[in-house]
């Protein structure tokens, strides 16, 4: 089968398509035909090597597609089902074996693209807003990269909460969907941001920040806080932040400070089946529209990543085989 390998961690050019072995399916695992591969920024933190790997790997975390063979042990899925999982390494090939753990039935209606796609932000962006600060009707949060893939859909389920959302952006592009999205008022990152935040909440701050940007934005969110303010530091979309000395959480006014990650909020199968219900029935139902920013065929996974990472794709984007 075709495959995106990675032999050395590097930079996007390390995306190699070869011609590898078909995985063998466990006793608890699918073997699924891929239709759509969700390509995502922690694929390019296994890539570059922040998070650790053991090399050679086939890249890749989520996907959908039809089950093809089902493993020994598995009762719940059965061959030509439609799945889609968040978290089966391996995923950028034609074939993935995917722990039925893992799989979720993808709902008629949500289209491949959009299924390949759905469940690794939409499901961060549902406990961002749901668990890891839940944000009351009224407050004001602060959320970074607007009109990213996260972005776009915490956006919509904080501004459907009743939450006012301030977003950044980086381009005019950019700042119209986050508009779209519902957010309350647009900001440019920069020197000026947490002044800016503060003037739109009559100087107190936001009551949370969801920041996915890590590095270049980490000092202006956590100056953007209200008195006992919540950051919430998803990610590293900049660079990973620097250690933090705890007296600036006191000097802020009792901050708190959260790294949370998607793992520790689907810990069961009850709490993965609620969380990727809630995403993909509010797609099907068309109240969270999900946005499909660009499609590659498989073998372009480099252009893909440098698209990411060079801050041109604008919500969720795809791999498509051939
Ligand atoms: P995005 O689609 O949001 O892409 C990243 C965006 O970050 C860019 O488009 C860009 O938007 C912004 N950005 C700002 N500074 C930089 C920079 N220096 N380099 C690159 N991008 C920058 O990606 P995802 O939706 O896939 O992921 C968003 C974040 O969420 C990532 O940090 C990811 O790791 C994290 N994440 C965390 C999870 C968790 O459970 N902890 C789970 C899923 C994702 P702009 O041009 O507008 O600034």
């Amino acid at each position: 089968m075709r495959a995106i390998v990675v032999s050395e961690n590097g930079g996007p050019e390390v995306l190699a398509p070869a011609e590898v072995a078909d995985p063998l399916p466990g006793a608890d695992d699918l073997l699924v035909a891929t239709e759509a591969i969700g390509v995502n920024f922690i694929d390019t933190y296994f890539r570059t090597g922040l998070y650790a790997r053991d090399l050679p790997y086939v890249a890749g975390e989520e996907g959908t597609g039809v089950v093809v063979e089902v493993g020994s042990a598995v009762t719940e899925f059965g061959v030509g089902d439609r799945v889609a999982w968040a978290a089966a390494p391996g995923s950028y090939a034609e074939k993935v074996a995917v722990p039925a753990a893992v799989a979720v039935d993808v709902p008629a209606g949500v289209a491949p693209e959009q299924a390949a796609s759905a469940l690794l932000q939409g499901m961060t962006a549902h406990y961002l807003i749901e668990s890891a600060y839940p944000a009351r009707p009224g407050e004001t949060v602060l959320v970074h990269a607007g009109a990213g893939g996260v972005g776009l859909l915490l956006t919509q389920l904080a501004a459907a909460k009743g939450v006012k959302v301030i977003t950044t952006v980086s381009t005019d592009e950019k700042e119209a969907l986050s508009r779209e999205a519902g957010a309350w008022r647009v900001l440019r990152y920069g020197a000026e941001l947490s002044r800016k935040v503060r003037e739109l909440t009559g100087g107190e701050g936001v009551a949370a920040v969801y920041d996915g940007v890590g590095k270049d934005t980490f000092d202006a969110s956590l100056e953007s806080l209200r008195i006992r303010g919540t950051l919430v530091l998803f990610g590293a979309a900049s660079g990973p932040v620097p250690p933090l000395d705890l007296q600036r959480l006191n000097a802020g006014g009792s901050l708190f400070v959260t790294r949370p990650t998607l793992a520790h909020y689907v810990r069961d199968r009850e709490e993965l089946t609620w969380r990727a219900r809630a995403v993909f029935d509010a797609i099907a139902a068309g109240t969270l529209r999900l946005r499909v920013g660009a499609s590659y065929p498989l073998d372009a996974a480099e252009r893909a990543h440098r698209d990411l990472e060079g801050r041109k794709t604008t919500g969720s984007i795809v791999l498509v085989p051939q």
